[in-house]
């Protein structure tokens, strides 16, 4: 578990200015990673860290040659097109080159003149998904969203027996992970109408976000070896914001027996900045479990995990409708809530899917699963904030929402602050939802 160091004190300030504007996602003490080009380029897409409004390029960093050691060996596994290499490199070098990354940055840095030339404004970027994402495994983590969906379904049992024993997950689908600013057609499937007996083809009427956190796996482990919880979060690179878009109705009627399938396929988005889990450190909070329920099984606990297993980031979900978007008005928030609510932890997961001889491998993606809060203005997604599509949310502007329509985009932003800390942010997650392709029936 990575402790408090040198990168996260909160008086150290960049040379770069706009690190340290009041709000800013990215002062010096967060250094996130994506990969990135110049928009409408036809450059190669290569590693960068956030400093302020800038984006440090790896692959200019690795020509100047100004990191020695273990950091420019991790310097030059950043500069590919995806952070794959860095990821499967391992915490110590990860860890390497933050300590390096941090020193450079500060003011005064004798590094400062050579990579003043290596920043690129973000507002000049196009980001890209940052790994190639192997396997994506999408978890259930939240015991409110679980409580939640589950009570819509059946009313007085609404949390399955197993819930409380085992971290819930399924397999999903890697090749439709997107970026921020995807846009996606809202899919076609087979749904059945209420009262009917048989289904029909056509566009979901229930299509809905699902507010997650993207955990990037690092080093990964051998077929047949598992890894303990004492080493999970060496196995972890760092987390991203996540919207795993679902469509309702077509998961209503295919779930069964097997899990959701084309119900979660269509898209996901990812946001383009990966915080290392060391960023996060000022942020950790205990794992705590009700005493009423199971304590965790012996291999899902472990001292570290219990006195800081948990991350207490900040979430929050706009929706922005074309009349808002019209109008020139801001997102409208429909949910605040913080991942410290979550039943399971990042080690506890890693810890769980690994259990059975599973490997995992670097560049992997695990979801949270949905993160509702105890109360319902931190439910996370829409079939919960209208109770199953009952209950239309009204807007700032006057619009109603039951599901997602045609143009809607939604923006996740999550972040962490506190007091004694410098506050991260994750930066943004947009995604927009297309009209439907005609089916042919
Ligand atoms: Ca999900």
């Amino acid at each position: 578990m990575t402790s408090l160091n040198e990168t996260h004190n909160p008086a150290l300030k960049s040379w770069v200015r706009s690190a340290h504007l009041s709000g800013c996602d990215f002062p010096i003490q967060n250094l996130p990673f994506a990969v990135f080009r110049h928009q409408g380029s036809a450059e190669a897409f290569r590693g960068g860290v956030a400093i302020g409004d800038q984006i440090l390029d790896l692959a200019a960093v690795a020509q100047t040659g100004v990191f020695k050691g273990a950091a420019a060996a991790a310097v030059q596994a950043g500069a590919q097109d995806k952070l794959n290499a860095l990821m499967a490199m391992g915490h110590v070098a990860w860890s390497a080159l933050r300590l390096a990354l941090s020193r450079a940055l500060r003011e005064g840095a004798a590094e400062q003149a050579a990579l003043q030339a290596c920043l690129v404004p973000q507002a000049e970027a196009q980001f890209d998904v940052p790994a190639r994402i192997g396997d994506y495994t999408d978890f259930y983590t939240s015991v409110h969203h679980a409580t939640n969906i589950g009570r819509l379904f059946r009313p007085d049992n609404p949390l399955l027996p197993n819930y409380k024993w085992v971290p819930i997950g399924y397999h999903g689908r890697a090749s439709s992970i997107g970026i921020s600013g995807q846009q996606f057609r809202r899919p076609v499937g087979q749904t059945l109408p209420p009262g009917a007996t048989e289904p029909t083809l056509g566009p979901s009427k229930r299509l809905d976000i699902e507010l997650e956190l993207g955990i990037f796996i690092g080093s990964g482990n051998a077929l047949g070896e598992a890894i303990d919880i004492t080493q999970a979060e060496d196995h972890v690179f760092g987390i991203c914001l996540l919207n795993d878009w679902s469509a309702r109705d077509i998961q209503g009627w295919e779930y069964q027996p097997l899990g959701p399938f084309l119900s979660k396929s269509f898209a996901s988005t990812l946001s383009p900045w990966v915080v290392m889990l060391e960023a996060l450190a000022p942020y950790r909070v205990p794992f705590t479990r009700p005493v009423e329920d199971p304590q965790p099984m012996a291999y899902l606990d472990s001292a570290a995990n219990r006195s800081g297993g948990a991350f207490d980031i900040q979430l929050k979900v706009g929706l922005l409708t074309p009349q808002m978007r019209a109008a020139g008005q801001a997102d409208a928030s429909i949910c605040r809530t913080s991942y410290r609510h979550a039943y399971w932890t990042v080690a506890q997961m890693v810890t769980h899917h690994t259990v059975n001889g599973c490997n995992l491998q670097p560049g992997d993606l695990f979801g949270s699963g949905t993160l509702s809060g105890p109360t319902l203005d931190q439910a996370a997604a829409l079939i919960e904030l209208t109770a199953g599509g009952k209950n239309p949310m009204a807007l700032p502007n006057g619009e109603q929402r039951t599901w997602l329509e045609d143009g809607d985009s939604v923006v996740l932003r999550g972040w962490c602050e506190k007091t004694g800390a410098a506050r991260i942010g994750f930066g943004e997650c947009v995604g927009t939802v297309l009209p439907a392709r005609v089916p042919r029936v």
